[in-house]
């Protein structure tokens, strides 16, 4: 199964991500998590990355293209894949068209941009292994130290409310013009977000007939 999750800064990619790729058995590859981490290891391509991360841009498409190509390349992924934040541009899109990289279905997550302003405030990100909680609806079996790993909880800088204001705009602008271009290829399947973690889970199993 390789699956592209779409939908806005919040609406719970990475969440469902994470939970998706343990039901498929098959690695989810978030370019949010690998630019945090080449952030955090100072490397050329984080030097790059970090400005316009901070900002609530996008990182100019050829970074994301280099990284993604090279990713998918890895023998982990020949069984399938779960991106995460990838493509978030047409042209991105089209890159890896060119690249022969194929998917078998497009999810998207349908949730309201002021449900997403509300939720962003108690998102809370591992700083070790970028798994991602919600103090009240994905909360940690510890406050502030990850499940999965000990590391520790921390409040993303992009998750800012006036950030996230702009990731909004973007992702109208720049990324939600990709459902019109995955649904002429017959591959979208929208998902309406729902009241908890587990039935929107649920909905995107059953969108793709699991
Ligand atoms: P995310 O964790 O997916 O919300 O990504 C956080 C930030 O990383 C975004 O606001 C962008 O600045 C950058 N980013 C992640 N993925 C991409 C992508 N596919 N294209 C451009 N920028 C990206």
């Amino acid at each position: 199964m390789r699956l592209i999750l779409l939908g806005a800064p919040g609406a719970g990619k990475g969440t469902q991500a994470e939970r998706l790729c343990k039901t498929l058995d098959i690695p989810t590859i978030s370019t949010g998590n690998i630019l945090r981490a080449a952030i955090k290891n100072g490397t050329p391509t984080g030097l790059k990355a970090k400005s316009f991360m901070d900002a609530g841009q996008l990182v100019p498409d050829e970074v994301i293209i280099g990284i993604i190509t090279e990713r998918l390349a890895e023998e982990d992924c020949r069984e399938g894949y779960i991106l995460d934040g990838v493509p978030r541009t047409i042209a991105q899109a089209e890159a890896m068209e060119r690249a022969g990289i194929v998917f078998d279905a497009v999810v998207s997550i349908e949730i309201a941009d002021e449900a997403i302003m509300e939720r962003m405030s108690g998102r809370r990100v591992c700083e070790s292994c970028g798994a991602s909680y919600h103090v009240v609806a994905v909360p940690p079996r510890q406050e502030g130290v990850c499940d999965s790993c000990g590391g520790q909880l921390v409040q993303r800088k992009d998750d800012a409310p006036e950030t996230v204001q702009r990731r909004l705009e973007v992702y109208h602008k720049e990324t939600e013009p990709l459902k019109a271009f995955y649904k002429e290829r017959g591959l979208l399947r929208p998902v309406e977000n729902q009241s908890s973690v587990e039935a929107t889970s649920q909905a995107i199993l059953r969108a793709l007939g699991r």
